[in-house]
């Protein structure tokens, strides 16, 4: 069941990083519930697509599990979908976007698994993929299965209040009819948005950093303001395009991007009195290194 020394680089879109030191793949609840209950206690991590990870160049010493197979599904009904936690996100979202269903266009463009959205509540600055959970599934550390009402899991911007080892299994969402040109139209706005702002043509994260709100309102200003856009440390650089995006534009290692976070971090400090926070997971990293970039593990 777990593979040793497996590439995360490959598994990533940073396509950076080191290897783990277990890797197994689950195709339904059952298998991965064995495979839980194999680690015995021990900390564990869950990869989507890796739209979302920094891998240390170490790698991970956790082992790292992923889901596919019969967790690997869509299923639309008059007025919801239901989707396993190893669908794509762009298949939830063009199957919403082609049965004109609303409410979904603020996913256009955003890369990833509907296990990793769940966990990230992604979406846009004002809404976020729980606000369209009518229940989730999640398997617990010891393999037992628990549903899930939005109402308890107390997402917040980038976050959700749940155990970080729960492994999302599955949610049903809701996805009401509309009005076929108003939802292509909007679809279709907003990706062109995403894709005139951002970076898609080269290997990111997206969003390094978390908004700071208030005065200082975006991340990405904060950072052009502390002067770092454009900025290039080895094979990474803080994008021309986007202040916010750091991209992999050669060999970039994973120190090159901790890094640059961290004089970044530092310099906007020093201009703002405010302390940036990442929005990207950052895996197999120590702690001098996590709280250099104002990361917790
Ligand atoms: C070009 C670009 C644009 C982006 N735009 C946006 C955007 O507009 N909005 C936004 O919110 N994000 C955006 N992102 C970030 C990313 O797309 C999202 O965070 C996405 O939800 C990550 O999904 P993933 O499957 O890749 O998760 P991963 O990166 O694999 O993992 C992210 C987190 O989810 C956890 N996780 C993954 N699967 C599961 C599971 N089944 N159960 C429990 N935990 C799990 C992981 O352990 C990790 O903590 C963008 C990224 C890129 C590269």
């Amino acid at each position: 069941m777990w593979e040793s020394d497996v590439s995360l680089a490959s598994l990533t879109r940073y396509r950076i990083g080191g290897p783990a030191d277990r890797f197994a793949r689950f195709a339904n609840p059952v298998e991965l519930a064995a495979g839980l209950r194999s680690l015995e206690g021990a900390t564990y991590r869950v990869l989507g697509w890796g739209a979302n990870v920094l891998v240390s160049d170490r790698g991970v010493s956790e082992p790292i599990l992923s889901l596919s197979g019969d967790l690997d599904f869509l299923n639309l009904s008059a007025d919801a979908v239901d989707a396993g936690a190893a669908a794509g996100l762009p298949a939830l979202v063009g199957d919403a976007r082609r049965e004109a269903r609303t409410g979904w266009d603020f996913l256009e463009a955003v890369p990833g698994s509907v296990g990793g959205a769940l966990r990230m509540n992604a979406g846009s600055a004002e809404v976020g993929i729980w606000d369209r959970v009518l229940w989730a599934e999640a398997m617990t550390a010891t393999g037992d299965r628990v549903r899930i009402q939005p109402e308890d899991a107390s997402p917040g911007y980038r976050s959700v209040g749940l155990p970080e080892a729960w492994v999302f299994l599955a949610a049903r969402f809701s996805a009401l009819p509309g009005a076929p040109d108003a939802v292509n139209a909007a679809h279709a706005e907003r990706r062109r948005r995403k894709v005139q702002t951002q970076v898609y043509e080269l290997p990111s994260c997206g969003s390094i950093w978390k908004n700071p709100g208030g005065p200082y309102g975006s991340a990405w200003e904060v950072v052009d303001r502390a002067g770092m856009r454009g900025a290039v440390r080895g094979g990474a650089q803080i994008t021309e395009r986007h202040a916010n995006f750091i991209a992999n534009v050669g060999e970039a290692t994973a120190a090159d991007v901790l890094w640059l976070m961290a004089e970044t971090r530092r310099r906007v400090y020093d201009l703002t009195g405010i302390w940036l926070e990442p929005e990207i997971c950052l895996w197999g990293f120590d702690s001098e290194e996590l709280s250099s970039v104002g990361a917790v593990r």
